[in-house]
């Protein structure tokens, strides 16, 4: 390929990891080998039925055309009385943008707010596609390591020592993609403090998985505790995990209205409105019965205690114990060193992720691609059985280790 014509801020990037460890696991298993995929993070189980009857009315009733950029006005309220219900946070309609899942957000807000070589501090592990994005938006991805010790958490003095002229955005993820951990209203108090002193950093909080928790905790909202970092928070969301709805597209982002018109004007200027029958399914899940949302979240967590405790009895992993999210971070320290049946020496977790794939069979992320390392992912949005036949595949591999 000419990569000549491709322009430079798209040649820093690279394709999900994520994504490259999906399709190497559907080659492997269409070349016939028999592979546990522990990759994907979206939830296996169907939308539920009144959020899809609620599409094929929309259809039926001719919601096929192009709505407002923003978002219908239904979806857009739906939103706001959501964020009022479950986050105690209040929007007006015109605060808001409906986007092709919250990805689509993230990318936008960053694409309007960033010059050249402004710098957005993501604390590490993240999710995969927040530094590709500021690449991809011609930012400088600042990342500050999160150890297991500190629960993967930004403390308030790292906050504070990664913050510099350039700083445009703070971007939070809790429960995190791929840990799990989750700030407390405290924590977020004690980061909130620091932000206060630095008035033109931006905070912009993904909640993707505020709904997917274990501890019987809800998930605190940096702007709740801190209602003054209003006119310089973006909060983005979706349906994609609360209401297993991924290939439904409907994320939002919601925050000061001269970023939301920015958005607003950039993505008119590029996709064009989100899908209008996607758009009335969001509202119908938003606004409609919500008790799949605690059926699935039990389901995942008899899903992470079994796996835990399965990974936790392998000599040479660990993994601490996720308040949220659907994955485990497993610590591989103890199988760095070791040698392969073949001769090969594991020097990294992304050779451990290597010969569990290649020798036993099970597809997994390495830690490398979420920016803290010995560690790598697996997702518990699987079922039991999955689960349970990868852990004894890996727990074989292992023990094959010298
Ligand atoms: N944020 C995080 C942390 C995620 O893990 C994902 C999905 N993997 C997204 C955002 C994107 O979600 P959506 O389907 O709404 O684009």
């Amino acid at each position: 390929m000419n990569t000549s014509r491709i322009a430079a801020r798209v040649r820093r990037i690279k394709p999900s990891p994520s994504t490259s460890a999906a399709d190497r696991a559907n080659e492997l298993r269409r070349q016939g080998k028999s592979i546990v995929n522990l990759v994907v993070g979206e939830p296996d189980f169907d939308t539920p039925q009144h959020i899809r009857r609620a599409a094929a009315e929309a259809m039926d009733k001719g919601a096929t055309r192009y709505t407002l950029m923003a978002g219908t006005v239904e979806l857009r309220q739906a939103i706001v009385a959501k964020l009022t219900r479950e986050n105690g946070l209040k929007y007006e309609m015109n605060e808001i943008i409906a986007t092709s899942g919250a990805k689509s957000a993230i990318y936008n807000a960053l694409a309007v707010t960033l010059e050249a070589g402004d710098e957005v501090i993501i604390p590490a592990p993240y999710w995969v596609s927040y530094p590709d994005m500021v690449l991809a938006c011609e930012g400088a991805p600042v990342t500050v390591a999160c150890p297991e010790a500190n629960g993967f958490k930004l403390t308030p003095a790292q906050l504070e020592a990664a913050i510099t002229p350039r700083t445009r955005w703070l971007l939070i993820n809790s429960p995190s993609n791929p840990t799990g951990a989750s700030y407390t209203a405290a924590e977020y108090r004690a980061l909130a403090d620091v932000l206060l002193k630095h008035p033109d950093v931006m905070v912009m909080t993904d909640d993707i998985y505020e709904h997917i928790r274990f501890d019987g905790q809800s998930t605190p909202h940096i702007l709740a505790v801190e209602p003054a970092l209003r006119d310089r928070t973006l909060v983005v969301n979706g349906v994609s995990k609360t209401y297993a709805m991924t290939g439904w597209r409907i994320g939002y982002a919601a925050g000061p209205r001269d970023l939301i018109v920015a958005m607003d004007t950039l993505l008119s200027q590029s996709t064009g409105n989100c899908c209008s029958i996607s758009q009335a399914a969001a509202a119908a899940a938003l606004n409609g019965d919500q008790s799949f949302v605690s059926e699935s979240v039990a389901v995942y967590k008899q899903r992470r205690d079994r796996t835990l405790a399965l990974i936790n009895a392998i000599p040479g992993l660990s993994c601490a114990t996720p308040p949220g999210a659907f994955y485990l971070y497993i610590n591989c320290a103890g199988l760095i060193g070791k040698t392969t049946p073949s001769g090969k020496p594991l020097s990294e977790d992304g050779d451990v992720v290597m010969y569990l794939l290649e020798s036993a069979g099970v597809a997994t992320v390495a830690g490398t691609a979420y920016g803290l390392s010995p560690y790598f992912r697996l997702s518990i949005a699987t079922s039991i059985e999955i689960l349970e036949e990868g852990c004894t595949r890996i727990a074989r591999a292992v023990a094959e280790l010298r």
